[in-house]
């Protein structure tokens, strides 16, 4: 686990997004890099989330013709993010979000609202955010076959897969 941060232990932000892989780190840098919002980017593990941790040369990727692998997909855009002053919380997991506070936007316009994140820190300390946005780019959990045995067939050949070619 990558427990680099640049997290500067603040609570108040433009963005904060809920994810560090591929969908949550390109929102961050496209949010601070393009926008230049301020934005907090919270990882529960490492960067690049499913992408950061695949073996595979991935081969899809616009701007790489000759693939890259996925680890370095994930490092590059950790960089990038970085480069663009995202600041990255590591090791720290989103655990509820709620309304803070709305403001009157005026002119019969619908409230703004702040909104609050709680977060959890590998550790066991808690942080409290706010934000005028919150992305939630958590990915998704394998839903796993097998029922009541599932854990006994893991790792002794017995795949689950989605994918129309795996059917
Ligand atoms: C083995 C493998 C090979 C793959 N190969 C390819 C390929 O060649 N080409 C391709 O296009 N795609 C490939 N994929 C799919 C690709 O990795 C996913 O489509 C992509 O990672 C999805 O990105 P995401 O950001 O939406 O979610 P994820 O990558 O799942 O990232 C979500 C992140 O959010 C974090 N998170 C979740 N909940 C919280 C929380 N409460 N607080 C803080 N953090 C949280 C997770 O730790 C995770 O890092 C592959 C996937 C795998 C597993």
């Amino acid at each position: 686990m990558l427990h680099l941060t640049s997290y500067s232990g603040g609570t108040d932000y433009d963005v904060v997004v809920v994810g560090g892989g591929p969908a949550g780190l390109t929102v961050a840098i496209n949010h601070a890099g393009l926008f230049g919002h301020k934005v907090l980017n919270v990882e529960n593990e490492a960067p690049g989330g499913a992408a950061g941790t695949a073996v595979n040369v991935i081969d899809n990727h616009f701007g790489f013709p000759d693939g890259i692998a996925a680890g370095e997909l994930a490092q590059r855009g950790l960089r990038q993010a970085l480069n663009m002053e995202v600041e990255w919380l590591p090791a720290c997991r989103a655990e509820s979000l709620s309304t803070l506070k709305e403001l009157d936007a005026g002119d019969g316009q619908p409230p703004l609202r702040r909104l609050r994140v709680a977060a959890c820190h590998d550790d066991g300390r808690s942080v409290e955010l706010s934000a005028a946005a919150v992305v939630l780019a958590g990915g998704v959990a394998a839903c796993r076959q097998g029922g009541k045995h599932k854990r006994d067939y893991e790792g002794r050949g017995v795949y689950d897969m989605a994918l129309p070619a795996d059917a």
